[in-house]
């Protein structure tokens, strides 16, 4: 009797996985493991509350066969190894500059007793890392990406193996239950792959053909909210492409923007891949000498920002649906982003660690490179000087005030539009929302002032 072992990481799900694929056909029995690393599952309560209920839907879906150990995962996958005497180990190939070396160092530690560790598929349709340029070179920029990453194609989804002989915990006293055993996300949405393919097809269903118009719109809210399925791989971006293009609505407007928004999540991931120190550096350099604030001034700011109490309603609203859900709208994610850049004058990652410390789909890439396009540092970098104003955003992406409203009870009172604006009601301040923290046209300003004397043209 042969044992491999599969080693769940960022894709809980049992269809269209080729590690899993592999692993089955490399021996008789598959072990099913999932480490809780202390260095990646400590940060917050909010990511561990959606993995725990990723975890819960994983082990059931495996009928309890789901090994869950908590320690280093190079001295954990490799006692698991020695137990079940396994020559495998399978895995999704990691991309972020954390689960690579994680990786080196479990393959070294499994190559000591002549174990390997054995790369199948990854979250992504193409690998990070695979499209590159004529002169083999990746790409910086988005749109030549997203044509080449088309032209190169991706397989089929692969099926889901029948019957699984899944092996036996080795040493069923050292597993935990995932916490809390419930498929509760925590925000309303069930976890798991049964979820995560029942949103797909909803919203395919339901709002793929207005997605086009309506995406940018967080008062109607019909995105697919695929990210958080997406971040813990219950749903491979492979098996959204193939259902996508054998659609009727294939050739619509909505499903031509809706694969142009995942290859930017393919995107970045690339870029991270290639450029392991954007994750918490400015990819360009131009803005080195940019000044930004800090210290105790600077921190009321930034606290007002994360409370969503900055008297800038729209900003307000984003901030109250990341505390509350764990998500944001992504127009709203660049308006809020903008507004801690550009008019608090903070450097964007203390706004990506604020995010990915409340974002149910926090992921590395798209977070910290999403921060570095608004901050203009990144690829594609919308130049510096194109600073959002949180008004017009609003009255333009939410022009009756409907998510306002839904997220600041005190504005509630404020017909339509005049939600964005409550300085122009007499009554706009009477259920206590608070004045604005800073004069965003001065800060506009500021930041311009601050944007010429950084490429030196003061
Ligand atoms: P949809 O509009 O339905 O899009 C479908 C899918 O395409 C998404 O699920 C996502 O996987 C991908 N996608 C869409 N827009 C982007 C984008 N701009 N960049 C990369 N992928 C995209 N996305 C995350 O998954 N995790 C993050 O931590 C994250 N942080 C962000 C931070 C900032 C400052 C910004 C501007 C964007 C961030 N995004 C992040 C991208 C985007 O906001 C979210 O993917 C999107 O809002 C998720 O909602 P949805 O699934 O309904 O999106």
């Amino acid at each position: 009797m042969t044992i491999s072992i599969l080693w769940f990481r960022r894709d809980l799900r049992l269809s269209d996985h080729p590690a899993l694929l592999a692993a089955v056909d490399s021996a008789d029995e598959v072990l099913p493991v999932f480490v809780r690393d202390p260095a990646l599952h400590d940060r917050g309560a909010v990511r561990t509350g959606r993995l725990e209920a990723s975890l819960a839907a994983l082990s059931a879906d495996t009928g309890g066969a789901l090994v869950l150990r908590t320690g280093d995962p190079a001295e954990v996958i490799a006692e698991l190894a020695e137990s079940v005497n396994a020559d495998q180990v399978h895995v999704s190939r990691e991309s972020t500059p954390y689960g690579r070396r994680r990786d080196d160092r479990v393959r070294e530690h499994l190559a000591r007793e002549g174990r390997e560790l054995v790369e199948t598929g990854s979250p992504y349709a193409v690998g990070p890392g695979r499209v590159l340029n004529k002169t083999g070179e990746p790409y910086r920029v988005f749109t030549p990406f997203s044509k080449a990453w088309r032209d190169h194609g991706w397989p089929e989804p692969g099926a889901r193996p029948d019957d699984i002989a899944w092996a036996a915990d080795p040493d069923p006293d050292e597993s935990h239950d995932p916490d809390p055993g419930s498929r509760d996300a925590g925000d309303g949405a069930e976890a798991g792959e049964q979820a995560a393919l029942e949103r797909w097809r909803e919203f395919l269903r339901d709002d793929l053909i207005s997605y086009g118009d309506q995406r940018d719109r967080p008062d109607l809210d019909t995105t697919s909210r695929l990210s958080v399925h997406l971040k813990y791989g219950e749903i491979h971006p492979r098996t959204i492409l193939a259902e996508l293009a054998d659609d009727s609505a294939a050739d619509t407007e909505g499903a031509r923007r809706f694969v142009t928004e995942l290859a930017w999540r393919e995107f970045y991931a690339d870029v991270l891949w290639h450029w392991p120190r954007s994750a918490w550096r400015d990819l360009r350099d131009t803005l080195s000498g940019m000044e930004y604030d800090e210290g105790p001034e600077t921190a009321v700011l930034v606290e007002a920002w994360q409370q969503g109490v900055t008297g800038y309603p729209f900003v307000d609203a984003g901030m109250r649906q990341l505390r509350a859900e764990g998500w944001m709208h992504n127009r709203v994610r660049m308006v809020t982003a903008s507004f801690l850049v550009k008019d608090l004058h903070v450097w964007w990652p203390s706004g990506a660690r604020y995010f990915l410390d409340h974002l149910r789909d926090g992921d590395l890439a798209s977070n910290n490179h999403g921060w570095q396009w608004v901050a203009g540092t990144g690829t594609d970098a919308s130049p510096y000087f194109r600073v959002f104003n949180p008004v017009t955003q609003g009255v333009k992406f939410d022009p009756d005030g409907d998510y306002v409203r839904r997220w600041i009870p005190e504005l509630a009172h404020l017909a339509g539009a005049a939600a964005h604006e409550p300085w122009r009601s007499a009554d706009g301040y009477d259920h206590g929302y608070p004045e604005r923290i800073v004069d965003h046209a001065e800060e506009r300003r500021e930041t311009l002032r601050r944007y010429d004397r950084a490429k030196g043209d003061d």
